[in-house]
């Protein structure tokens, strides 16, 4: 089956980055790239949700509120395959780093929350390579919500988890919904592995922290753009 792709050893290497909004994981992975890139290492960057083919779908289903778990999942599903089969795959095997953000185990934490079955998410995106790294940013729930809150007057329908119908309180919603997220997340750490970064800790620290990881674990000389100094 196409989990077969998922094993095969590729030259480039993946970093993934999860956890709720608000852990500040954008900011990691953009403040990593910047360094990689800046080291001249062969390096491109994803984020969830931003393929082109499905946008369009995605926007309007949101908007309209037409999806039910399984279809709201299946075009996440649909989303995160045209990027790894369009870019993620082909820079894995032009032998690049990768970095995500938001990687398959979002899918596992929101539609699990959303009554997904467990199962059906994993084998529904067997046919993705498992990262070399999956930095966590565990924090808790009021630092997250205070940092999205600092930076913008209102939650979005989603990240509240609106569609769920727990609260009418945006607030409340996003505590109750986020919480079973982390519940999920805090679920995989061991079953996938995740390296745990303690979020609440300053980005400059973070940042550090993160680097230390990825240049201790990953032989980042086999990334040089061309031989030589
Ligand atoms: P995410 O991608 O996890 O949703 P972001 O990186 O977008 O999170 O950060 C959310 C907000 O929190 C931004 O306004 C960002 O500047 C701020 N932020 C990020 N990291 C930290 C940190 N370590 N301490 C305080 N605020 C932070």
């Amino acid at each position: 089956m196409s989990a077969a792709g998922a094993r095969r050893e590729l030259p480039g290497r993946l970093v993934a980055v999860e956890g709720l909004d608000g852990s500040g994981k954008s900011t990691q992975v953009r403040l990593l790239h910047r360094w990689l890139d800046g080291l001249g290492l062969k390096v491109f960057f994803s984020e969830w949700n931003s393929s082109v083919l499905v946008k369009e779908a995605t926007r309007k289903g949101k908007r309209r509120q037409l999806l039910t778990p399984t279809t709201f999942s299946l075009i996440h599903a649909t989303d995160f395959a045209d990027r790894y089969e369009r870019q993620i795959l082909p820079m894995l095997e032009a032998g690049y780093l990768v970095l995500c953000d938001r990687y398959m185990f979002t899918a596992f934490a929101r539609d699990g929350m959303r009554g997904c079955d467990p199962g059906w998410l994993r084998r529904l995106y067997a046919f993705a390579h498992p990262p070399d790294i999956t930095f966590y940013f565990r924090l808790p729930l009021e630092t997250a919500l205070g940092r999205i809150l600092a930076g913008r007057p209102r939650l979005k329908w989603f990240e509240a988890g609106m569609d769920l119908g727990l609260s009418a309180d945006p607030r409340e919603s996003f505590r109750l919904f986020q919480g079973g997220v982390m519940a999920q997340y805090e679920r995989m750490t061991d079953e996938f592995g995740f390296t745990v970064l303690d979020a609440t800790r300053s980005i400059h620290r973070q940042q550090e922290v993160v680097r230390s990881i990825v240049a201790e674990r990953l032989d980042l000389a086999r990334f040089r753009q061309r031989r030589g100094r």
